[in-house]
């Protein structure tokens, strides 16, 4: 099935079209800048064959117009006609409670989806806006929403809940939901598949590191704890966001700036982490070179992203009794040898060693860079979020026609 997928935030839509037979990407692309001046769309085929655009593209709506339009370019495009997307895949962000599952889209569940919009006001608008988009420019063509809390839902209650009264979690779904959980299904899955092992006798923690970064303890296929919670601000520091935090120090900051709700939400999401801390910047790669410019608060940002992945490691390590496997993913897990490195040094007690010479030569390829002699396994696993979200749009689309 050729399937398009769409993730669809507040200012850039990422897309792919991918063969689901084949498991192949045919293209893939980016509009960047939505609604901000100088909006850029970037086209890659599969042949390598690249393309960059720059023009006005207002909203959610023309940037898929867009999108529709580069695919059957006779130029740049890999389609002859857009009834050849057979799906359309959408990645969401938070389903709540509401849904348990991936869902095919019709107007109730998109409207269902408004009422999710409060689990994660940030993400789930531009994810509803890229929905409408599609079902608008394609209105034969099925729709399936894969979210990012399911991989996570078989949490046991235990860990998702928080120590707060229990009505708030029965009356308003308010408990811990985990997120990036197509990533850690990727990756998990393929590590089981490389070491040639049923994904149901592995114990797996898996470091998604991005601009976002969570962990999550996998065991046996499921995820049974993760380092986001209710929203993606929970877990280890990120780009711009604090991580675990004391909650005091939202009541102390906010008294101190004068701070409304709102405000307070935009701090802890967009001015804190590596950017806090470094006073410089969200992007690993610029704290890492400032650090070895000598730059203390760089270092620090380094070492306190570094060290809280440890403790959630070590963590995980102690919820699974044991691991099998590490993996790391995303821009930093793929790239940083540092962070892979110093976020998991000095753990050969807990049955971790790194290959260190191995480590440094490894950048976004599937490889392990564990010692001979560690016990458990470390990868470094590229992810490949949208062919999960493929395969389960084919899945969903397929049990509809069966009906
Ligand atoms: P993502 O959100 O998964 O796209 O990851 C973005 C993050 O990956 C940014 O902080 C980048 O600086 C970081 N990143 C990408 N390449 C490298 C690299 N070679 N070394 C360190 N960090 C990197």
């Amino acid at each position: 099935m050729k399937v398009l997928t769409i993730n669809s935030g507040s200012s850039s839509v990422k897309y792919q079209m991918i063969d689901t037979h084949t498991q192949q990407s045919l293209c893939r692309g980016l509009v960047e800048r939505i609604g901000i001046s100088g909006t850029c769309m970037s086209h890659t085929r599969a042949d390598g064959h690249k393309t960059k655009i720059s023009n006005n593209i207002t909203n959610h709506q023309t940037a898929i117009e867009a999108i529709l339009k580069i695919l059957v370019d006779p130029e740049h495009g890999i389609l002859s006609d857009l009834g050849e997307i057979e799906a359309v895949g959408h990645r969401l962000v938070h389903a709540g409670e509401k849904f348990k599952e991936s869902v095919l889209i019709d107007n109730e569940v998109r409207d269902k989806l408004y009422e999710c919009i409060e689990y994660a006001p940030l993400h789930n608008p531009p994810n509803i806006k890229g929905i409408e988009a599609a079902m608008e420019n394609l209105p034969n063509t099925p729709n399936v929403g894969v979210f990012d809390t399911t991989f996570h839902n078989a949490m046991p209650d235990y860990a998702f809940m928080y120590g707060i009264p229990y009505k708030y979690y029965k009356q308003q779904g308010i408990r811990r939901y985990g997120f990036h959980g197509s990533s850690h299904l990727y990756v998990s899955r393929r590590a089981a598949e490389i070491v040639g092992k049923d994904y149901r006798d592995l114990k797996i923690i898996t470091c998604h590191l991005g601009n976002g970064s969570s962990i999550a303890a996998i065991k046996g296929g499921i995820s049974v704890d993760t380092s986001m919670g209710f929203t993606p601000l929970e877990g280890v520091i990120m780009g711009t966001r604090c991580g675990d935090i004391d909650p005091g120090l939202i009541f102390a900051i906010a008294a101190r700036e004068n701070f409304t709700l709102d405000e307070a939400s935009s701090f802890f999401n967009k001015q804190c982490g590596l950017q806090g801390i470094s006073g410089l910047t969200s992007d690993m790669r610029e704290i890492e070179a400032a650090a070895a410019a000598g730059n203390y608060q760089a270092q620090l940002a380094l070492n306190v992203f570094c060290y809280r992945i440890k403790k959630y490691i070590a963590s995980y390590i102690g919820v699974l009794n044991g691991a099998d496997i590490v993996v790391f993913t995303g821009g930093i897990g793929e790239n940083s040898y540092t962070v892979r490195s110093q976020s998991t040094k000095d753990m050969d007690q807990l049955g971790i060693e790194l290959d260190e010479a191995k480590n440094c030569e490894i950048r976004s390829t599937e490889s392990t860079i564990s010692s001979e002699k560690s016990r458990i396994r470390v990868m470094v696993i590229p992810t490949n979020e949208e062919l999960v979200i493929a395969m389960e749009t084919e899945r969903i689309v397929g049990q509809h026609r069966g009906r």
